[in-house]
């Protein structure tokens, strides 16, 4: 038998945390509806912990995008796709791997706060575990339902309103209460369509610092319209475009400082100072 003397093993208490963030890398990804082509060989790594800004005008396939990473796209009748996400390394379109193992480890947040509007708070937070699967104890749903919701920055608001209807919340801590429905399947990675799009500025900051917060150990997706929100809660961006007739493609992407302080690209340029 051999042992390596020289291996230093830290002490139990000085381990880092385990993170569950991964990396996401979309590798040359095309789409199509139809014959009508809307995103060319798109290639965007999306790395562990940070939080990737999607940026550019409406109509580029910043949504389709952020669809083909957690296999919605395929859900829409004539939608085609090329190209690979790879998840840590691993194809998420592989047949092998389950619907329900991608949904489950890449959660989405819409524009629009939607909590099913028959369901409790409390049972809003629990609703991902059914539709995949996941089958938990009394006494873990109800560490659960804390756990996300303290993640979500929600807790101390609702921690006395659980069996309220999620509809009964405002427009902000509804979008809260979505992101902590979709922290409860505990996912790697977290897809956000415009999340702040219907909130007010002040519900908006909340939901800016929820994301700050969580970045720390799941990897977030975000598409903003928002530029000030790009440079605030963003590592990285990327930045689509479309013109007339051609298909969405990246026109430039790094770090979201030398994005907005000294882009390559002129076209860059002139979106994240409002000239487009
Ligand atoms: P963005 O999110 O950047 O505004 P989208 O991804 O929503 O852009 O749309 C990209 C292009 O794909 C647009 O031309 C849009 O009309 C088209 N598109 C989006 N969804 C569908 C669909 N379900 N069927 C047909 N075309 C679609
Ligand atoms: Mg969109």
């Amino acid at each position: 038998m051999t042992t390596d003397q020289t291996v230093i093993v830290p002490a139990l208490g000085t381990l880092p945390a385990p993170s569950l963030a991964s990396t996401l890398h979309a590798r040359e990804v095309s789409a199509w509806f139809g014959r009508a082509k809307v995103l060319d060989r798109v290639s965007i790594e999306m790395p562990a912990g940070q939080v990737t800004a999607l940026i550019g005008p409406s109509g580029c396939g910043k949504s389709t995008f952020l669809r083909i990473l957690n296999r919605m796209h395929e859900l829409v009748p004539g939608a085609r796709l090329a190209g690979q996400v790879l998840l840590d390394g691993q194809d998420v379109y592989d047949p092998e791997r389950r619907l329900t193992e991608a949904r489950k480890s890449i959660g989405m947040v819409f524009q629009k706060p939607n909590p099913f509007p028959a369901m409790s708070i409390r049972e809003n937070v629990l609703a991902g575990l059914k539709i995949t699967g996941s089958r938990i104890g009394k006494d873990e749903r109800i560490h659960l339902v804390e756990e996300s919701l303290t993640r979500a920055g929600l807790w101390k608001e609702v921690r006395d309103r659980l069996d309220e209807p999620g509809s009964a919340l405002s427009g902000g801590q509804q979008q809260r209460l979505c992101i902590a429905r979709s922290l409860a399947v505990k996912p790697k990675i977290l897809l956000m369509d415009e999340p702040c799009s219907a909130l007010d500025p002040t519900s908006t900051r909340v939901v800016e610092e929820t994301i700050t917060q969580i970045a720390q150990d799941v990897t977030i997706v975000i598409v903003t319209h928002n530029m000030q929100q790009a440079a605030r809660v963003s590592q990285r961006c990327a930045f689509f475009l479309a013109s007339h007739g051609t298909p969405g493609v990246v026109v430039e992407q790094g770090p979201t400082d030398v994005m907005f302080d000294n882009p390559a690209d002129a076209r860059t340029a002139d979106y994240v100072s409002g000239r487009f």
